[in-house]
């Protein structure tokens, strides 16, 4: 592959990244290192991402050939699988469980469009005091007040789970912007509102809930915008 191939694929990996995988906590490894290097996961990404989004199947000896171009003293290129499992890349490694890839030294990338299957990010490990959290709530929702492993206050039929909920959507779920709240809560509100910590709505994070509203508070909302852009035409 020629540099500019290199940057081309590195750039749509990128794009894809943005947009889908970043927010799972998949981490984008750096194109080149300090010294104008491109590094070794980045270069393992962007030979399995080369024909996006049609991929084939890699062998370990295709990957450890390329990777040689660029690291000669490089015995056994060990980064496929790493940047799969534990980094959250849906890379497939081949082994006798895996529906994708079969064969052990075969890898292929299966989409950019989703993490690795039960990929949990860095959140798991920001948000080790869950349970804290929850005591802190009295292991109710802090929205509702349905209590753990007890009857839903408004869905008997449902016994509640606690889910770790956003208080800011737009921040990532660690300590200080999560709170407790049911599944129902949690499904129902989804990315909607910013909440405060006491699971009470405070703020709007997704705009286009404001079309749900009746066309009177539609124009008292405009009339808002209007003033504050002074009548700027959002288009220009
Ligand atoms: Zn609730």
């Amino acid at each position: 592959m020629t540099d500019r191939e290199i940057e081309e694929v590195y750039q749509i990996i990128k794009d894809y990244h943005e947009k889908y995988l970043k927010k799972h906590g998949v981490k984008l490894p750096k194109l080149k290192d300090a010294d104008g290097k491109y590094t070794r996961n980045a270069l393992v990404l962007i030979y399995l991402a080369k024909f996006y989004p049609s991929t084939v199947l890699v062998t370990k000896q295709d990957l450890t050939a390329f990777i040689r171009k660029f690291y000669p003293e490089t015995n056994d290129v060990q980064q496929a699988r790493h940047l799969g499992a534990q980094s959250g890349w849906f890379i497939s490694a081949g082994g006798r469980d895996n529906v994708h890839v079969k064969k052990i030294g075969e890898y292929r990338l299966i989409t950019l469009e989703r993490p690795y299957p039960n990929f949990k990010g860095h959140r798991i490990e920001t948000t080790g005091n869950w349970e804290n959290i929850k005591q802190q709530y009295g292991n109710r929702c802090a929205t509702c007040g349905s209590e753990e492993n007890k009857k839903n206050i408004h869905y008997p039929n449902t016994i509640t789970k606690l889910q770790k909920s956003h208080i800011d959507p737009f921040k990532s779920l660690i300590e200080g912007n999560i709170i407790p709240q049911c599944q129902k809560c949690n499904r129902a509100y989804r990315n909607f509102w910013v909440f405060d910590e006491r699971g009470r709505v405070r703020g709007i994070a997704k705009p286009a809930v404001i079309k749900k509203c009746s066309k009177d508070i539609k124009w008292k909302i405009y009339k808002i915008l209007y003033n504050e852009f002074k009548g700027t035409n959002p288009n220009e």
